[in-house]
């Protein structure tokens, strides 16, 4: 069983390759971005309780997500394994993993960071709101708050995961063939 953390700021590509991930290796891909979308389109109570966040750009609070994420863990007793994408975001979120994990005698097996600059991101996900209509993708500000959380949020989690000796640094810049390329020699030499 591997359990895959996809690591990067917002528009790196850890979606895209998510899917790629998904069907090569078995896995369940559980997108806390995703399964907070998926509220708001029903408009459940944790849907408005969440988009009151990210329309702003800001995460929502920790223990809202950690639950969401775990009970969606739950929901599939028949997964392979999972990949992580845009969870955790912040050290209590990659506590409560761990903690989570060692309940069921699992543990992340690696942490994989795309890693692309500012200005590129900008301009993907500039191009994704127009397709993709999503408000936070739309407004560069928005944007911008969102590589702010991350940088103050996040990025302290790639120094918790290289403790751990668990964290893999991959260039997520290149043609989406490349990239993935790169992620399956990482899995390839996880021992
Ligand atoms: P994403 O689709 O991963 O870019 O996430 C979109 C938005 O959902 C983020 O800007 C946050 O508002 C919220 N979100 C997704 N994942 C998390 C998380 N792990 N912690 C807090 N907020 C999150």
């Amino acid at each position: 069983m591997i359990q895959l953390v996809l690591f990067g700021k917002p528009g790196a590509g850890k979606g895209t390759q998510a899917e790629f991930l998904k069907e090569t290796y078995g896995l369940r891909h559980l997108s806390t971005g995703d399964l907070f979308r998926h509220h708001m389109k029903n408009g459940t109570p944790l849907g408005l309780l969440a988009q009151s966040y990210m329309d702003q750009g800001a995460l929502v609070p920790d223990q809202v997500t950690i639950d969401m994420l775990e009970e969606a863990v739950e929901q599939s007793p028949e997964a392979q394994g999972f990949i992580f994408d845009g969870f955790p975001r912040t050290a209590a979120q990659a506590q409560a993993l761990d903690a989570f994990l060692a309940g069921k005698n699992l543990s992340v097996s690696a942490t994989i960071a795309l890693e692309a600059n500012d200005e590129e991101l900008l301009v993907r996900l500039l191009e994704r709101g127009k397709v993709s209509g999503r408000a936070d993708d739309q407004d560069a500000e928005k944007i911008q708050i969102r590589f702010d959380e991350y940088n103050q949020k996040t990025a302290p989690l790639r120094e918790y995961y290289q403790a751990q000796n668990k964290f893999y640094s991959v260039d997520g810049i290149g043609a989406i063939e490349d990239v993935k390329q790169r992620i399956a020699e990482v899995i390839a030499n996880l021992k």
